[in-house]
């Protein structure tokens, strides 16, 4: 297996910025994203404090930031990485159903405004999952509730219909959810959308029972797809300082070899300040790399 320089997690400016730089640098790094980079890019109306690109809209910062992504043959791995595991002078991680190598991370996730529902940490690993594409196999046969707060998740619930007998999916944004079968196996008119919005998980051994605003639904299992996963769940041992990664003024975690970058790290939330972050992150880990 490949084992890389650098590994980012995230397609925001702090992510891209880290990558661009990785890349000017000449090491081998990986960029774990989307390609529609950040939906706090592109829902932005007016960007007026971004230095070169002024009174700029979301979309278009978007639209620049992907060309110049592009024209650098930067390529983005569309996966959402769901755990990092450091093995000492490695970091092992999990981006759906693959591993990934690399000896040094930068978690440029972003930060989520959901809370988590009470029940969900609780019942982590024992009815509850953060990635359907990693955990379908296990339930073949059974029932399971789908919570995708973005319509990307979509496509796990589609993958879900492979394996599970019912698939319940619960959309948390306004589009109406579009699925498409692209796979023989996979049957997307199995799916069952519910408008709701969930309250909490409970269970005995296992989580059996979501609590919604609208009743209870029963299932085996139950995935809560948001956009970022809170950063104490994607590296264990991570240390935080509340919500955010605490890091030093080089970005450096108390993870070695692992770096943090924008609004992950804290406030204020800005482009500018995540961007400039992702450039001291990756400089930071170039140094860490030549020191051993
Ligand atoms: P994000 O932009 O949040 O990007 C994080 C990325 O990481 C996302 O693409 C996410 O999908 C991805 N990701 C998360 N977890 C994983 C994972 N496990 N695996 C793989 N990928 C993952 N700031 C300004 O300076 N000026 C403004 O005018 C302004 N206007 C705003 C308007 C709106 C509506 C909003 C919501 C925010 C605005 N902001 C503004 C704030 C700005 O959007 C953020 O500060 C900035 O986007 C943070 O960049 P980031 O790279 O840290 O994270």
């Amino acid at each position: 297996m490949e084992r890389y320089d650098i590994a980012i997690i995230g397609t925001g400016p702090a992510g891209l910025s880290a990558a661009l730089t990785a890349k000017a640098r000449n090491k081998r790094f990986v960029l774990f994203g989307s390609r529609s980079l950040s939906a706090k890019v592109e829902k932005a109306h007016t960007v007026a404090n971004y230095l070169g690109l002024p009174n700029i809209s979301g979309e278009d910062m978007q639209k620049t930031f992907l060309s110049q992504i592009e024209d650098s043959g930067i390529e983005i791995t569309e996966k959402k990485v769901t755990l990092v595991y450091p093995m000492g002078d490695y970091f092992s991680m999990q981006a759906g159903s693959d591993i990934y190598e690399a000896k040094t991370v930068i978690i440029a996730a972003g930060v989520t405004a959901d809370k988590l529902l009470p029940g969900e940490e609780e019942y982590l690993g024992r009815g509850v999952s953060y990635c359907a594409t990693c955990d379908a196999a296990l339930y073949k046969g059974k029932s399971a509730v789908i919570v995708g707060y973005s319509p990307e998740e979509e496509r796990e619930a589609e993958f879900m219909t492979e394996f599970a007998d019912k698939v319940t999916y619960i959309p948390m944004y306004s589009q109406e959810p579009e699925f498409s079968s692209d796979s023989s196996d996979s049957d997307s008119s199995d799916i069952e959308v519910i408008r709701t919005k969930p309250v909490s998980i409970s269970g005995g051994m296992k989580a059996d029972t979501m609590v919604t605003e609208d009743g209870e639904l029963r299932a085996d299992g139950f995935f809560i797809l948001r956009e970022s996963v809170t950063p104490g769940q994607l590296v264990p041992g991570l240390k935080l300082d509340g919500n955010h990664v605490a890091v030093d003024r080089s970005m450096a975690t108390n993870v070695p070899g692992c770096f943090a970058a924008g609004d992950i790290t804290g406030m204020p939330y800005q482009y500018i300040k995540s961007a400039g972050e992702g450039n001291v992150a990756v400089l930071s880990a170039v140094k860490y790399l030549a020191s051993k």
